[in-house]
């Protein structure tokens, strides 16, 4: 039986990062699910079509077909053949995301890939279902956040670093409006399983936070840093 860690939270909230430097600690695969929702939204806005059209988004489907590989140790998302991995991460591709994301099919669609991926590797997986919809018998849940604007000067941090040329208050509004949406929605809506752990980093910097992390995550599965499980 495969380990799996789920991570669910807002945008911004250092998830990536974080489940990132987790997933190597154990020597497991981190799987990144926001990737899929932005490749989707990618090739709906590439094809000049409207994401917010439910129709339209479901017809292109068919012609869509995401993966996810894994090439020295990192996580790269490919559509239809093609590493699309950087050119997923535009602001506007996250909003795209975000829409594509309430329309049913589209999550039908993404579904049985995640659960796979789970199903044949020890992964710590991180979204926004994970935890309550994705891997509801997750052996860790844990939701990641911090406050709003701690998010948007992370976020906005990474995207200048990357050459986007965006303002602190866009991305505020962007982080605020996204949060919204994601929380709101009436399918998978974000919100913190039952189960899950709750891990605020508004004031711990990402090896605090990737400490606090490999605690939990010991302490309920009793695997060991470095990948080998002492539990049975
Ligand atoms: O995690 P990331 O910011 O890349 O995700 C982009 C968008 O994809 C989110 O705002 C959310 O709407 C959607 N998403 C989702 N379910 C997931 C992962 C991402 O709905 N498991």
């Amino acid at each position: 039986m495969s380990i799996n860690i789920a991570i669910d939270g807002p945008a911004g909230a250092g998830k990536s990062t974080i489940a990132k430097s987790v997933a190597k600690e154990f020597g497991f695969i981190y799987v990144d699910t926001g990737a899929l929702y932005r490749a989707i939204a990618y090739y709906v806005l590439a094809q000049g079509r409207d994401v917010n059209n439910a129709e339209a988004v479901e017809k292109l489907l068919q012609n869509i077909v995401p993966e996810l590989k894994y090439i020295n140790g990192e996580q790269r998302v490919f559509l239809n053949g093609e590493d699309v991995s950087d050119k997923i991460r535009t602001p506007e591709v996250s909003m795209g995301a975000s829409e594509v994301s309430v329309i049913p099919r589209v999550r039908d669609f993404l579904f049985s890939l995640q659960q796979k991926i789970a199903a044949e590797n020890n992964v710590v997986m991180d979204g926004r279902d994970i935890g309550t919809v994705v891997l509801p018998n997750a052996d860790v849940k844990i939701y990641l956040t911090a406050s709003a604007e701690e998010r948007a000067k992370r976020r906005h941090k990474e995207l200048t670093e990357n050459g986007e040329q965006v303002s602190f208050e866009e991305v505020l509004e962007d982080v605020n409006k996204r949060d919204y949406a994601d929380m709101h929605r009436e399918i998978a809506p974000l919100r913190q399983a039952e189960d899950a752990v709750l891990c605020d980093t508004t004031n711990v910097d990402l090896h605090g936070a990737v400490d606090m992390l490999i605690n939990i995550i010991i302490e309920k599965t009793g695997v060991k840093e470095g990948g080998c499980p002492r539990k049975a």
